[in-house]
């Protein structure tokens, strides 16, 4: 988002051991630590960061089993995630491929369970070697304990987050392709350019192609990706939402999900400027650091947005990038 001040130690981490060593050397100096990959899901506070951030740098790549169709792979945290979408669909494994271009290390995908066009990373995840603080010991977190939900998992929500540093990511994939029904953008995408490859390869060009077309180059210009999490409504609620016109896709266990780009730009907002800030034209849900130089002209922009869309459809929007603060 390209905001926020220094921090007071930054380690970088290139072997497994050097993890528990950085979380001795910030107990030693009495400081807070952060973990931090690539920085796309976190802002940075003006005052910066008043303890040890820890960088991973953990490189490597694996093949721990294969069995038939399927194989399990092992990546470092510190790869970069997209390096192991390309690495994956080169070779034709399905899994993943709906993931690219989603900026961010390996290391980080599981703390939110990323997502987008209908995969998540926690469809395909076997287990995780992370540094347990708490214990402080390397320990191996099995799927079923990682508590995946949209965006929420146990490392980032409720009394674990924050627990584990996340040194390595095993993830199964198959061989073969995704199947339909399709996510809506990506299906219409199929539809408009008749496309026939479906294959992992085929589906990344075509994800890659949406993506660039939809939202900004974080290169280019400053953004956390999604600045709200989409709005999940109890099954009881849905009714209601569609009955006022918004409209809700069903989930399988009945509660709905409301696009928050939509309500967005229903109440307006979309490519409006507001504090430095801008709500881009393309994905409404995301916004673009334009000119502001500090966090509070980002409470501003996002306080607008979010009493504005409460005002209208009575949902409050809830951020999804993290903050750093100790
Ligand atoms: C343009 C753009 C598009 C995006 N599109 C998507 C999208 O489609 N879907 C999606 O889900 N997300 C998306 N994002 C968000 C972002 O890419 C993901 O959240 C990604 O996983 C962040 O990776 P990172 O390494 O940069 O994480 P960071 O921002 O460095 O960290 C994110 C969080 O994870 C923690 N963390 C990082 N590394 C570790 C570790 N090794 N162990 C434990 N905790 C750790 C941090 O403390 C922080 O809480 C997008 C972001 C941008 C800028």
């Amino acid at each position: 988002m390209r905001l926020g001040g220094p921090a007071r130690f930054v380690v970088s981490v290139r072997r497994p051991e050097e993890v528990a060593e950085a979380y001795q050397f910030a107990e030693e100096q009495g400081l807070p630590t952060w973990a931090l990959g690539g920085g796309a899901n976190t802002i940075g506070r003006d005052e910066g960061f008043p303890g040890v951030v820890i960088l991973n740098e953990l490189k490597g790549v694996e093949i721990v089993r294969e069995v038939g169709d399927a194989v399990q792979v092992k990546w470092m945290g510190g790869e970069v995630w997209d390096d192991a979408v390309a690495w994956a669909c080169e070779r034709d494994y399905t899994g993943i491929e709906a993931l690219s271009l989603i900026p961010g290390t390996v290391g980080a995908a599981p703390v939110q369970n990323i997502g987008a066009y209908g995969q998540e990373v926690g469809q395909v995840l076997v287990s995780v070697e992370a540094y347990d603080r708490r214990e402080r010991r390397m320990c191996m977190l099995r799927r079923d304990e990682m508590g995946l939900g949209y965006r929420r998992t146990r490392f980032n929500t409720g009394a674990d987050a924050g627990r584990f540093y996340i040194v390595s990511v095993t993830l199964e994939l198959k061989r073969g392709q995704m199947q339909p029904p399709f996510y809506n953008s990506l299906q219409r995408y199929i539809d408009e350019h008749q496309e026939t490859d479906l294959s992992p390869a085929g589906v990344r060009r075509m994800v890659c192609a949406i993506r660039e077309a939809k939202l900004p180059d974080p290169r280019k210009e400053a953004s956390a990706g999604s600045f709200f999490k989409n709005v999940i409504v109890p099954a009881e609620q849905v009714a209601e939402m569609e009955a006022r016109g918004i409209p809700v896709r069903r989930l399988e266990d009945g509660r709905g999900k409301i696009n928050s780009g939509w309500l967005i730009e229903a109440c307006g907002l979309k490519g409006q400027r507001l504090h430095g800030f801008r709500v881009s034209e393309q994905a409404a849900l995301v916004l673009i650091n334009e000119s502001a130089t500090s966090y509070l002209e980002l409470t501003m922009a996002r306080a607008e947005i979010v009493g504005t869309v409460e005002a209208k459809f009575g949902v409050r929007l809830e951020q999804e990038p993290v903050e750093m603060i100790a």
